[in-house]
């Protein structure tokens, strides 16, 4: 089994696709332009190795893949992520790949119509994030860790007054 490849090393994948005299002033990971499926190989081979075919789409259970622009993004208006990886099994490109350790670059945002802030007892997020990025405090906006979190958007399913939205991290 192969290490795992973290976020922070994606630059990797992308100097490999570089000549060696491009290769010294690029270490950082590229930003995302769009959030991407949580294996998203680094945002320069990205661009280069998606060539929107669409597989990802038609195999996501959630749909929240879409093609735009020609690339592979998320939206999560509608649905979460639930890390099953059918997007990168059907990738014929490499553009996303199983080594990539899953992230989606998207972070929880919680506006003041959350029930805990308005003094209405409720942890309903904190208890759906498997990850325990959320911390929850008697009558406060619901906490994040940025640290743990994976963007996967479950939380903000579990919120019943539409409390929480998926921002760019
Ligand atoms: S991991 Fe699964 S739910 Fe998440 S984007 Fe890929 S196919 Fe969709
Ligand atoms: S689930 Fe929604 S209402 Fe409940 S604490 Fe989280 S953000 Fe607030
Ligand atoms: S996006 Fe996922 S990992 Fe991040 S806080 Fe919400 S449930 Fe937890």
């Amino acid at each position: 089994m192969p290490e795992a490849i973290d976020s922070n090393r994606r630059g990797f994948l992308t100097r490999l696709s570089k000549p060696v005299s491009a290769l010294s002033s690029e270490a950082e990971p590229t930003p995302r332009v769009a959030a991407r499926p949580p294996q998203a190989v680094d945002e320069a081979l990205f661009t280069r190795l998606c060539d929107g075919c669409g597989k990802c789409a038609d195999a996501c259970p959630n749909s929240i893949v879409h093609i735009r622009q020609n690339l592979a993004r998320i939206d999560m208006d509608y649905n979460e992520c639930s890390l099953c990886q059918e997007c990168t099994k059907v990738c014929p490109t490499g553009a996303l790949n199983v080594n990539v350790k899953a992230h989606i670059d998207l972070v929880p945002s919680f506006s003041q119509g959350c029930d805990n802030y308005l003094q209405l007892a409720c942890n309903l997020c904190q208890s759906s994030c498997k990850l325990a990025a959320i911390h929850i405090e008697e009558d406060e906006l619901p906490r994040l860790d940025t640290e743990l979190c994976n963007g996967c958007g479950q939380c903000q399913s579990s919120c019943y007054v539409n409390a929480i939205s998926m921002v760019a991290s």
